[in-house]
């Protein structure tokens, strides 16, 4: 059975994702940064919060930890980190797996957003959380780590298989579209995605999540050739306006 997937918007412009598993009536939160919506949205359905999963140390994907964790939470977050994760139990790696209910999450190391970031695979769900590591048509900003770590995070997330939906943890996909039509400006698919991505933004509607294969196919950070062209896109889209 499939896992069911809330879309709780916080802040500017964060999306924290609530994950319930109808067969076990587990339910795990992806990156509290803000504890209210999210145990509102929970109260609001009857489920009760079992875990939360970190994809990386900064506030506002951590922010709500503790107040999660008083409501009966386990916290569980990236090892490299541990030290700045808010209230963490449980300390995970690459090659490590996680559970919501007997969905089987595995996690990935994905530097270059921070250096300990990780991203939650559930393969049998076709589901990826990738924190700030993958947005639709974009990617993190390389804070901690090097051009080529993130490269190489981009490439092992776009090897998934196509229809595996990307849950990324900010609706940035106007800006990014944008920035993705003057790097690619011959690219009819990005062309087409940014007139979609001004209708819906216009419209109210998330973004969020996309599919590999679109990003494969629009996000320029993907479809860069190499690591040169990468870390040039990665510098130019920090000073595109
Ligand atoms: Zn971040
Ligand atoms: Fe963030």
């Amino acid at each position: 059975m499939a896992l069911e997937v809330v879309c709780v918007p916080a802040f500017a412009d964060n999306y924290l994702w609530l994950v319930h598993d109808d067969a076990s009536g587990e339910t795990a939160v992806i990156d509290p940064g803000d504890p209210a919506p999210v145990l509102a949205a929970a109260a609001d359905r009857g489920w009760t919060i079992g875990k939360v999963l970190n994809t990386h140390w900064h506030r506002d994907h951590t922010g709500g930890n503790l107040a999660v964790k008083e409501a009966g939470a386990r916290i569980l977050g990236p090892a490299v980190e541990a030290d700045r994760i808010p209230g963490l139990d449980v300390a995970v790696a690459g090659g490590d797996t996680v559970r919501i209910g007997d969905h089987v999450g595995e996690v990935w190391d994905v530097p270059g957003h921070t250096l300990g970031h990780v991203a939650y695979i559930f393969r049998d769900a076709g589901i990826a959380f990738v924190g700030d590591t993958l947005f639709a048509m974009g990617c993190g900003r390389l804070f901690e780590g090097t051009p080529a770590q993130m490269f190489a995070s981009l490439r092992r997330l776009a090897a998934l298989p196509d229809d595996t939906l990307i849950y990324c943890a900010h609706e940035y996909t106007l800006a990014n579209a944008r920035f993705a039509a003057h790097a690619e400006p011959g690219n009819a698919a990005v062309a087409a995605r940014l007139a979609a991505v001004e209708g819906a933004r216009a419209a109210g509607k998330a973004t969020v999540p996309t599919t590999i294969a679109q990003e494969r196919a629009t996000n320029p950070f993907l479809l860069a050739a190499d690591l040169n062209q990468f870390a040039e896109r990665r510098a130019a889209k920090d000073a595109f306006r």
